[in-house]
């Protein structure tokens, strides 16, 4: 195999600089950001305790069907809140300022989401923040032979149908990363172009500590209370639920018409500054929604994620503002969704529209 190209971005460009400047003033008060840590902090509480109660009532309490929906929509949403507002920070180093305490905090991804944080760390903070929507080197957007989601892609016939049946895609991705996916990415080596090492001492405890822990809340113990079939069909709707809220929550920002997308060569031609390329390849939705913003943790902000990745997602309404004035300023593009049906809206018809495409045109190299 060939081997990748080697991509870089130029770090600087007025529009961070400034940028980075004024967050750093506005996170420079004690009391800002100590209030953005215990929002942070109190949002982790709700989590964990609603995740708990949830499970126990489901397994322990022997619940009628109203209470037992109820509880199943809870474990949902309590392992929803985990992923978006302490798993995601903590595995940034947004969390705690220690990297150990992060690292310890991130593993609820192994604990309770049933994914390896140690992978998870390179798939997402390496190599999806570092390359956003660069084909072949953020596996978010690198989604081959089942789908195609950005125009350098080859066409398929099957892609013509993806905008129907990748929700269906979007249901398993959970499933296959709570069962074969590390094991898959470690024996590959890489995720995207990102190396990805075989974990060793904690790491690897931590891996196999977690996938121990999961297994025995998610399965083995509810297989003591109930018949094999009920908690098969339990755990496949649970897991299935929170992936598609996952990937859409992801995609949303990324994987739609107004989002930006390149390819390597296309990099190598034109070499871009890299937070102009982070904002344009990326689109926030809901800004002034305050509840869906709280329950996503900050991921509808998620160009302000994407250029500050180590704040705390409680900072991210506060600082777009300063993005957004300096994106204006400086000319670069900053889409923001006003509504969750148009951020919908955008990422089906942009399925739609890479289904149908043809063949892509590759720029030479001069
Ligand atoms: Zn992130």
């Amino acid at each position: 195999m060939s081997q990748p190209r080697k991509l870089s971005f130029d770090n600087g460009g007025d529009f961070i600089r400034q940028t980075r400047r004024e967050v750093e003033d506005y996170l420079s008060a004690p009391h800002i950001r100590m209030r953005g840590r215990m929002e942070l902090y109190a949002k982790g509480v709700v989590a964990f305790v609603l995740l708990l109660l949830s499970w126990a009532t489901l397994v322990f309490a022997h619940p009628g069907l109203l209470l037992g929906l109820l509880a199943f929509g809870g474990l949902i949403l309590g392992t929803s809140l985990t992923a978006f507002c302490v798993m995601h920070d903590a595995n940034h180093g947004a969390y705690f300022r220690t990297r150990r305490s992060n690292h310890l905090m991130g593993w609820t991804a192994d604990a309770l989401l049933g994914l390896s944080a140690y992978t998870w760390r390179v798939k997402h903070n390496v190599a999806h923040h570092t390359y956003t929507n660069v084909d072949g080197y953020d596996a978010d957007i690198t989604q081959m032979p089942f789908a195609r989601l950005m125009p350098v892609q080859a066409p398929r016939p099957w892609y013509r149908l993806q905008h129907y049946y990748i929700w269906v895609l979007y249901c398993v991705m959970g499933l296959r990363w709570q069962t074969i996916g590390d094991v898959a990415a470690f024996a590959r080596g890489r995720i995207g172009t990102s190396a990805l090492r075989f974990p060793r001492r904690w790491d690897l405890a931590g891996l196999i500590g977690g996938k121990v822990v999961f297994i025995c809340w998610a399965i083995v113990v509810p297989l003591l209370v109930f018949p094999w079939w009920a908690v098969l069909c339990a755990y496949l709707a649970y897991s299935m639920v929170v992936s598609l809220i996952m990937a859409v929550t992801f995609q949303l920002a990324h994987c739609v018409e107004e989002a930006d997308f390149a390819s390597a060569e296309e990099l190598a031609i034109e070499p871009r500054l890299w937070a102009v390329h982070e904002v344009e390849t990326t689109v926030n939705f809901c800004p002034r929604n305050r509840v869906l913003s709280w329950l996503v943790g900050g991921l509808n902000y998620q160009i302000e994620h994407h250029l500050f990745p180590r704040v705390p997602h409680t900072h991210y309404p506060r600082i777009a503002e300063i993005v957004q004035r300096n994106a204006e300023l400086h000319g670069v593009r900053y889409v923001a969704q006003h509504s969750l049906r148009a951020a919908l809206r955008s990422h089906f018809r942009h399925l739609r529209t890479m289904g149908r495409m043809g063949v892509p045109v590759v720029p030479e190299m001069g």
